[in-house]
């Protein structure tokens, strides 16, 4: 679903020094798969997670989303696949404070072309509804705890159907116990609807063991898990 074909990112920092963020990783993320992108601060994890999206552009090596090499679009190509293709989660708070509950989730909509407004008001509602908000249609972000606004941001990220979600530490900021039911929720959503799940996250307490673990360190990919299918 996601193939990272010899990754390099080198940051300019100017006056001729220079940084390099991710060496050389090779990375596939199958469909329907669940990974998680651990590591310390530094490391390349929001880099990584950003090249994988497109939203930042390699030094060298190849991005593969569903086939297509994210780099030989053209900017206009390359929106209309991330938004057709990926629902993006990113580190809380992420809303827009002076819209409603509803009004942030529609917001991705209002980007797609040809969809009729009832269909897309259907489509909030059952969104907000599976992640258990239905209630606060109405409210607005600061109205809703941590873990409430991060729900709202994964029912915001699934609006217009994705297959991909990516997520930069999702549930740094909440308390242990809202944290679990983000991922709880996460996993959740990635077992009814099979979306294919690339998550950067600092938590050692994962859901379950069928999670593939993918840990970075110093801009490179030090140790993997494979996915424990029957444990
Ligand atoms: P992580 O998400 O694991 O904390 P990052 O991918 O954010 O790591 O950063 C990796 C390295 O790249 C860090 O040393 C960081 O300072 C550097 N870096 C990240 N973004 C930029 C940027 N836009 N310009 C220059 N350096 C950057
Ligand atoms: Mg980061």
């Amino acid at each position: 679903m996601i193939v990272l074909k010899d990754i390099t990112k080198i940051y300019d920092l100017g006056k001729g020094s220079s940084l390099t963020a991710v060496h050389e990783i090779n990375l596939e993320i199958c469909r329907n798969e669940f990974a998680v992108l651990v590591g310390r601060s530094g490391s390349g994890k929001t880099t990584l997670l950003n090249l994988a999206a497109g939203l930042t552009r390699p030094t060298s090596g190849q991005v593969c989303v569903d086939g297509v090499d994210l780099w030989t679009l053209n900017d206009q190509q390359q929106s209309a696949l991330r938004n057709k293709k990926i629902g993006f989660v990113f580190q809380f708070p992420s809303l827009l404070p002076a819209l409603t509950v509803y009004e942030n989730v529609l917001m991705p909509a209002s980007f797609t072309a040809e969809q009729r407004p009832n269909e897309v008001h259907e489509r909030v509602l059952a969104m907000l509804d599976s992640v258990g908000l239905s209630q606060k249609l109405d409210a607005y972000p600061r109205q809703l705890s941590a873990g409430q606004q991060q729900r709202v941001v994964v029912a915001r990220a699934l609006m217009n159907r994705p297959e991909i979600i990516l997520a930069d530490e999702p549930t740094s900021n909440l308390d242990e116990k809202t944290e679990l039911e983000i991922m709880d929720l996460l996993h959740d959503l990635h077992v009814r609807l099979g979306l294919t799940i690339l998550l950067v996250t600092h938590t050692t307490q994962l859901v379950t063991a069928e999670i593939r673990k993918i840990e970075m360190a110093e801009g490179q990919i030090v140790n993997q898990s494979a996915a424990a299918v029957n444990a």
